[in-house]
């Protein structure tokens, strides 16, 4: 269903939530299409009886499957151009490249082949490139958001911020405890850039619409800092190797990891916490005698 938010901005809620930008009188521009099929003939059901206009467009905020996964089915109706940003958008083109990112770079394990993880490949006809780009009548600011994704880009639009995964929903957090990141340097920047975003509502990725991004940015920095000094604390203890030292943190934090998609996203997220630790000046990584080992420096 239509969630009006300004005249000319609203979306569909869902488990990955839809933008629709008015960009025309009856044309609309897609603010990432969600997970798969179904998710994007939703979205075109809404577009065609509750709004009486077309796709004319279709923006996507970074290159993780639940976001692009609609993408083939609205272009296949539509036609309709894509946006994406640099980087990101080759993993668009080849989605397999999602799934060999998070397995290590080697052929990833068919259980790793899921809708969640690879979606339908989508053309890219425009990068989606930081500053202001007009779309039919609307001129948006996009905003680059690097770290949940390795370019993610966020858009405002009549004070409407469409965050991506820049910050997850609590309850979001209350279950994954450590969320997907690329990069918490890059991460941990884009915090910084949102909290400064000013905005009526902010939309993010997952979860609610609410009232400005800050009670957000806080509980997101909170899970951070919290994951950050338990690994710190973890290698006070014992220096590690990053498998085991994975299995002692989702021990202490009580996440519950239970099949090849949840450990492949979690392994690389850590990975990532501990090569900010190391640039940090508080990590060291090294190997010895063939084995990994990170320590504190
Ligand atoms: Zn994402």
């Amino acid at each position: 269903m239509y969630q009006a938010i300004t005249e000319r901005v609203g979306l569909i809620p869902g488990g990955v939530n839809i933008g629709l930008l008015r960009t025309g009188p009856a044309e609309v521009v897609l603010v990432d299409t969600g997970l798969n099929d179904s998710a994007a003939k939703k979205a075109l059901r809404v577009v065609r009886d509750e709004l009486q206009a077309e796709v004319k467009g279709i923006i996507t905020t970074h290159a993780h499957a639940d976001h692009f996964g609609g993408n083939a089915t609205v272009v296949k109706r539509t036609g309709a151009p894509v946006w994406a940003p640099p980087f990101d958008e080759a993993v668009l083109r080849y989605p397999l490249l999602q799934p060999i990112f998070l397995f290590g770079g080697a052929d990833p394990l068919d259980t790793m082949r899921g809708r969640f993880l690879l979606a339908d490949a989508s053309p890219v006809d425009h990068l989606l490139t930081d500053g202001e780009m007009t779309f039919g009548d609307l001129t948006v600011e996009v905003i680059n958001l690097a770290g949940h994704s390795v370019n993610q880009q966020g858009i405002l639009v009549d004070g409407v911020f469409f965050c991506a995964d820049v910050v997850f929903p609590d309850a979001a957090l209350d279950k994954y405890k450590v969320p997907y990141l690329y990069s918490l340097t890059d991460h941990l920047m884009a915090l910084e850039t949102a909290s400064k975003v000013e905005c009526a509502t902010v939309v993010p990725g997952h979860g609610p619409a609410e009232e400005g991004i800050n009670r957000l940015v806080s509980r997101n920095r909170e899970v951070i800092d919290g994951a950050m000094s338990a690994l710190v604390d973890l290698l006070r203890d014992e220096p590690d190797n990053t498998d085991t030292l994975c299995t002692r943190l989702f021990e202490r934090l009580r996440i519950v990891i239970a099949d090849d998609p949840a450990y492949f996203l979690m392994r690389p997220t850590i990975a990532a916490y501990l090569n900010h630790l190391v640039r940090a000046g508080k990590v060291r990584h090294t190997i010895k005698d063939g084995a990994e080992r990170w320590s504190l420096a």
